[in-house]
């Protein structure tokens, strides 16, 4: 009996319009539009379902002018998942657009590095340049979740489920955590935001919204160990993923791309 393989789904759910110089620590030379696509991740197989990140809705999307395209859990419903129905819901990291829905899922544990906690309840909100990714009523209700003790903490790497793990990276924020998931094209690795583009691991470059540029760096390093290959890798906001990866279904064109199989060049 080896290890399950699940299927994986990037879902997204809003975009914005932004220019390179947006996105580069240092800024670039080149200036030009290189737009920002948004998701949340589902991984599922017969057995299991987890579900990673949850996107932000549309109050936060019209208080910071992004544009939503769906309600995360309306993208979810293409997919034939009821938010009531999801269990595990990995975190992997507290900004706004990865944890803003978390409040529509009333049967759900958070998946959370305990870095995380500390930071987003810590001295560092005291400072704009920190707190600005964040909404303070996101945090609060993150801590409600811990009074009801449906928040899962982690320290490091960990399992969450036989073929789906958690990996600390740290960098763009103190406890921002990667996924691996077993897959039948081998390990595939859901950045999230330790790598937003391509770009940033392809080119070794940092972010703008940054905690630690040196761990944003190693952090490639580990991604690349975690992963089958760089193809293996999944960036958080690379509008390049939509089009590298099959549609999840032919009516799913530029909604929902398949993960767990091989990108297309
Ligand atoms: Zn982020």
């Amino acid at each position: 009996m080896g290890l399950p393989t699940y299927e994986i789904f990037a879902i997204k759910y809003a975009q914005r319009d932004a220019r390179r110089p947006d996105h580069f620590v240092g800024g670039d030379p080149h200036d030009g539009p290189m737009p920002m696509d948004y998701f949340l991740w589902l991984v599922r197989n017969q057995d299991r379902l987890v579900l990673v990140d949850t996107g932000f809705n549309a109050e936060v999307a019209a208080k910071r002018k992004r544009t939503l395209v769906r309600e995360p859990r309306d993208g979810l419903a293409l997919l034939g998942v009821k938010a009531e129905d999801v269990r595990e819901i990995i975190i992997t990291h507290m900004h706004n657009d990865h944890v803003g829905t978390f409040f529509d899922f009333p049967n759900a544990n958070f998946h959370i590095q305990d870095e995380e906690m500390s930071f987003v309840t810590g001295r560092h909100m005291r400072n704009q340049f920190f707190r600005r990714s964040f909404e303070v009523d996101h945090v609060v209700g993150m801590v409600r979740m811990v009074f009801k003790d449906r928040v899962v903490f982690h320290k490091g790497d960990d399992d969450i489920a036989p073929g789906v793990s958690v990996h600390h990276i740290g960098g763009h924020t103190p406890g921002m955590q990667a996924v691996r998931v077993h897959t039948r094209r081998g390990w595939v690795v859901l950045a999230s935001d330790a790598s937003h583009y391509y770009e940033h691991m392809e080119k070794r470059r940092c972010f703008t919204a940054v905690f630690h540029v040196g761990q944003v760096l190693d952090g490639y390093d580990k991604l690349l160990r975690l992963a089958d290959s760089p193809k293996h890798i999944v960036p958080g906001h690379d509008p390049l993923v939509m089009k590298r990866y099959p549609p999840a279904a032919p009516e799913l064109e530029g909604i929902a791309v398949r993960l767990d199989v091989a990108p297309v060049e």
